[in-house]
C-alpha cells in the first residue's frame, strides 16, 4: 500500500512519492525500528480507541497512519517534512494503542524514535521553534520558572488575567498563549518555595526509607499534593528522602524528542538518589513515573549510566502502586459524614503506560463511605498530555471536553486525578462547563482519610 492512497488534499501535495530520491528523511541514529515497524499487521483494532484520530478523523492521525508514515520515510518514500511531521505531531503519546493492540506493536518505542528524529532533522517555523523553546527552557527548570511565576503572580493579582480572558485578546493573538493561559492555576505563596525538609521520619515503626520525587509542575502549582504524599507514606511507616538537588524527571523533553536535554535530566536525578540510601523512589504524578521507569531505555546508549539507570528504575514505583504492594499499617477514617460518590480518573500514562488502573481504585474504595464510579470512555485521554493542551489547543479543547462531560454523567460530586496536567485540564473544563466539584489527588484523599479530617463537597 501506498502511503498518498490514505492522503488527501493537502497531505498529499507534500507526500510526495518514491519518484523523488535524496529526500530529507530519519537519520542512522535508532531510526524507527522496521521490526516493529514489521509487527504491525494494519487490522485497525486501535483507531477506535486513539483520541487523535477520534477527534481528527484521518488515517494519517492514527496510530496505523502513522505506522504508515514511519515506515514510508525509513524506505526513503516520502520526506520528513510539515506534511508528515504534523501527524506525528497530533499523536499526544497517550499510548491508548499500545494496550488496545492485538499484536502488541510497540508503538511507544516507534513514537519516541520519530520525535527525536523529528526534532533533530526537522526545522520548525520561527513562531513554533520560540514557543517550543520557551517551554522546553523553563517548565522542566522549576527555580527559573519560579522567576517566571512572579509577574505571573502579579498579572493575576492585578486582574489583568480577568480582562485578558474577558476580551479574547489573547486567543486572537496566539491561541497556544491563550491556551496556556486558560490551564494557569491560581498562583499562590506557596510555588514560591520548598518547604519539605530533606529527610522526614516515619510516624510510626520505620518499615522502608523511600526517596520522594517532587515534579516540576507538581512542586509549583500543586505543593499540597506532595505535602499530603510524604504524610500518607510517612503515617505507613516510611522515612521519607527528598534530595535537594533533584531537577525535573525529563518527561518534558523526553516527550518532544529534545534527546541531549532528556539524557541530561534523567542522569541528574540519578546522582541526585546516588547517596540516599532509599528501597524505593516514589513519585506521585502519572507522566513523571512513566518516565522515571523509561530511564534504563533513555541512557542505553550511555555506558557510564547505562547500568546506574537500570538500577534506579529497579526502585521506582508511582505512590499508589507502592503503597499497594507494602500494603497500608496506618488506619483510614471517612472523610465525609454520608456517602461519598466519586469518580476516579485513569492518566494515560499510569493506565496504559504503567498498567496501573487497579491500585488507586483499591486505594480510594478503601476510604470509608466512599463510593467509586466508573466513566465511559475511562482509557481515553482527557487531551492534557504533557505539554499538547498548549501545542495542540484544538484537539486538546475537544477531548477536555468530553472527559469532563464523561466525569459528570456519573453523577460524581468528587474527581480523583492522579497526575497534575491532567487535573489542571479538567478544572479547566468543569469551569467552562459552569461546575463547581473538587479535583483531587488520590494521595490527598488518603491523607485526609488517615487524619480524620473532613472534607466540604
Ligand atoms: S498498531 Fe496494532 S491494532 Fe493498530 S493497526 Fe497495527 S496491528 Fe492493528
Ligand atoms: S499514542 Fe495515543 S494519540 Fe498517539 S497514536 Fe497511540 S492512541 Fe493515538
Amino acid at each position: 500500500m501506498q502511503v498518498s492512497d490514505n492522503l488527501s488534499g493537502n497531505d498529499s501535495e507534500g507526500l510526495t512519492v518514491a519518484s523523488l530520491k535524496n529526500l530529507q528523511g530519519f537519520d542512522a541514529l535508532n531510526p524507527p525500528d522496521p521490526k516493529l515497524i514489521d509487527s504491525c499487521v494494519h487490522c485497525g483494532f486501535c483507531l477506535s480507541t486513539c483520541p487523535s484520530y477520534r477527534v481528527i478523523g484521518k488515517e494519517m492521525d492514527s496510530p496505523r497512519g502513522r505506522i504508515y508514515l514511519m515506515d514510508a520515510i525509513n524506505e526513503g518514500e516520502i520526506a520528513l517534512n510539515t506534511a508528515t511531521v504534523q501527524h506525528f505531531d497530533s499523536c499526544l503519546g497517550c499510548l491508548a494503542c499500545v494496550s488496545t493492540c492485538p499484536s502488541g506493536v510497540q508503538y511507544d518505542k516507534l513514537i519516541s524514535a520519530t520525535r527525536h528524529q523529528v526534532e533533530r532533522n526537522y526545522s520548525r517555523n520561527w513562531l513554533d521553534n520560540i514557543f517550543r523553546k520557551l517551554i522546553f527552557s523553563l517548565f522542566p527548570y522549576p527555580q527559573l520558572l519560579r522567576i517566571f511565576l512572579v509577574p505571573l503572580f502579579i498579572y493575576q493579582k492585578l486582574g489583568l488575567q480577568k480582562l485578558v480572558r474577558w476580551t479574547g485578546l489573547l486567543q486572537k493573538i496566539s491561541p497556544r498563549l491563550a491556551a496556556m493561559d486558560s490551564i494557569l492555576p491560581d498562583i499562590s505563596l506557596q510555588a514560591f518555595g520548598d518547604d519539605l525538609p530533606t529527610v522526614i521520619p516515619a510516624q510510626s515503626e520505620k518499615r522502608y526509607r523511600v526517596g520522594v520525587i517532587l515534579g516540576c509542575v507538581q512542586r509549583l502549582f500543586f505543593s499540597p499534593v506532595n505535602e499530603a504524599t510524604v504524610r500518607v507514606l510517612t503515617a505507613n511507616g516510611c522515612e521519607v528522602v527528598i534530595p535537594k538537588s533533584q531537577g525535573c524527571c525529563a518527561a518534558l523533553p523526553e516527550h518532544q524528542g529534545q534527546t541531549e536535554q532528556a539524557k541530561a535530566l534523567a542522569r541528574q536525578m540519578i546522582d541526585s538518589f546516588a547517596d540516599a540510601n532509599v528501597d524505593f523512589v516514589i513519585i506521585n504524578a502519572a507522566g513523571c513515573g512513566h518516565t522515571l521507569k523509561e530511564y534504563g531505555h533513555i541512557l542505553q546508549d550511555d555506558s557510564e549510566y547505562c547500568q546506574k539507570a537500570k538500577d534506579f528504575v529497579a526502585k521506582v514505583r508511582d505512590a499508589q502502586e507502592f503503597l499497594v504492594e507494602v500494603g497500608l499499617s496506618a488506619n483510614l477514617s471517612p472523610v465525609t459524614d454520608k456517602t461519598l460518590t466519586m469518580v476516579y480518573q485513569d492518566a494515560c500514562h499510569l493506565l496504559h503506560g504503567q498498567r496501573i488502573s487497579l491500585q488507586p481504585r483499591q486505594l480510594l474504595r478503601l476510604i470509608p463511605n466512599v463510593k467509586l464510579k466508573e466513566p465511559i470512555d475511562a482509557a481515553l485521554c482527557c487531551g492534557s498530555a504533557g505539554v499538547y493542551n498548549m501545542l495542540q489547543p484544538d484537539v486538546a479543547e475537544e477531548l477536555g471536553k468530553q472527559k469532563v462531560q464523561n466525569l459528570l454523567n456519573t453523577g460524581a460530586e468528587l474527581i480523583a486525578s492522579p497526575n497534575p496536567g491532567c487535573g489542571l485540564q479538567i478544572i479547566k473544563h468543569l469551569k467552562l462547563q459552569g461546575k463547581d466539584i473538587s479535583v483531587m489527588h488520590p494521595m490527598e484523599l488518603l491523607d485526609y482519610s488517615i487524619r480524620g479530617e473532613k472534607l466540604e463537597v
